[in-house]
C-alpha cells in the first residue's frame, strides 16, 4: 500500500509531467468499484479541463482542474471594461488504494489488464489508472473543495501536534494512524517515528510527557521527509505506485525487523498487534 512519501513522490512526478495538459477525452471501464463519483460526472468534469496542478493531500492525489466557462456579458463588459471568461475550477481526486498506479504513457503502449481509466491528453500522451485489486478510488469535487480530513503532518506546528494527543486514552500508535488527526501517516512511518522518539507503540497517548510528544513531532517529520527525499530520486518515466522499487530505501530501524537486534542497543526487536496492525519496537529504547 503506497504511504504518504510514495504518494508525494508520485504526485510530484505527475506534476512534472502533465501540468498544463488539457484532457481531451476520457475512457472509463465498466467496473464500478473504483468510481466514487458517477462515471458520467467524472468524464464531464475532466473533459476539456486543463490540469493546473497536481498535488498530494493526505494519501490522495489531487488534480486541480480549470476550464474556461462561457463569457458572461457582465455589466463591466457592457461598460466597456475587459470581459474575462469565468474560470470554473474543479478537482479530480485519486486514491491509489492497495495496488493502484497512474501511468503517463504514449498511446501505442499496450493497455495493461485492470486499466480502469484513460485520459487522452492534449500532448497526445495518455494518463492511465491501473488497479488490479480495485481498492483505489476515483472521484471529482466539482467545487474544488475536496477535504482529505485531518491535518497534514508535514505542515502541522508543534502546539497543534501536541494538542492532537492530549487526553487520548488510545495507544499512541493508533492515534498516529487515526486519519482524522493526522492524515497520511501509515504503519511503517508510525513505527519508525515512535522508535526515533523512544515511545512504545502501546503507550497511551495521554500519558506521554509533553517533551516526548515534541520529540515525536520532530521524528514524524524527519522520517517522512527522509523517505520523500529518497523516493524523489527514484522517479522514472513510468510513474509507478507499486512501491517495489526505490521507495523503501529508507532503512527501517524497527519495521519488519522482529527478532533482529536493535541498531542502537542490540535487544531483539519485538512485534505486537495494535488495532489489527503489526507494530515493531525495541523494548529497551522505547518506554
Ligand atoms: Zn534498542
Amino acid at each position: 500500500m503506497p504511504e504518504l512519501p510514495e504518494v508525494e513522490t508520485i504526485a510530484r512526478g505527475l506534476a512534472k509531467r502533465i501540468t498544463g495538459e488539457v484532457v481531451e477525452s476520457v475512457w472509463l471501464s465498466r467496473k464500478k468499484e473504483p468510481l466514487k463519483s458517477p462515471a458520467a460526472e467524472i468524464a464531464k468534469m475532466l473533459e476539456h479541463s486543463r490540469i493546473a496542478a497536481v498535488r498530494r493531500m493526505g494519501k490522495h492525489i489531487v488534480f486541480d482542474l480549470e476550464r474556461n466557462g462561457a463569457v458572461r456579458p457582465t455589466q463591466e463588459a457592457q461598460a466597456g471594461k475587459s470581459a474575462r471568461p469565468a474560470q470554473d475550477k474543479a478537482q479530480w481526486v485519486v486514491h491509489l488504494g492497495m495496488t493502484g498506479s497512474l501511468l503517463v504513457c504514449e498511446p501505442q503502449t499496450e493497455i495493461e489488464k485492470h486499466t480502469h481509466a484513460i485520459l487522452h491528453l492534449s500532448s497526445g500522451r495518455e494518463l492511465r489508472f491501473v488497479d488490479p485489486r480495485r481498492f483505489g478510488r476515483l472521484s471529482v469535487a466539482p467545487a474544488a473543495d475536496f477535504d482529505a480530513g485531518g491535518i497534514e503532518p508535514l505542515e502541522v506546528d508543534l502546539d497543534h501536534f501536541i494538542s492532537l494527543f492530549r487526553g487520548r486514552k488510545t495507544p499512541i500508535k493508533s492515534a498516529l494512524l487515526n486519519q482524522k488527526l493526522l492524515r497520511g501517516v501509515g504503519n511503517i512511518y508510525a513505527d519508525e517515528s515512535l522508535f526515533r522518539a523512544g515511545i512504545r507503540p502501546r503507550r497511551r497517548a495521554a500519558t506521554i510527557p509533553r517533551e516526548r510528544v515534541g520529540k515525536l513531532f520532530h521524528a514524524v517529520k524527519e522520517v517522512l521527509q527522509e523517505a520523500i527525499a529518497l523516493g524523489g530520486s527514484s522517479i522514472s518515466d513510468y510513474v509507478d505506485a507499486d512501491g517495489e522499487e526505490g521507495f523503501f530505501q529508507l532503512q527501517h530501524r524497527v519495521y519488519g525487523r522482529e527478532g533482529e537486534p536493535c541498531l542502537v542497543c542490540k535487544t531483539p526487536i519485538k512485534r505486537v498487534v495494535i488495532a489489527g496492525r503489526s507494530s515493531h519496537y525495541c523494548p529497551k529504547c522505547q518506554k
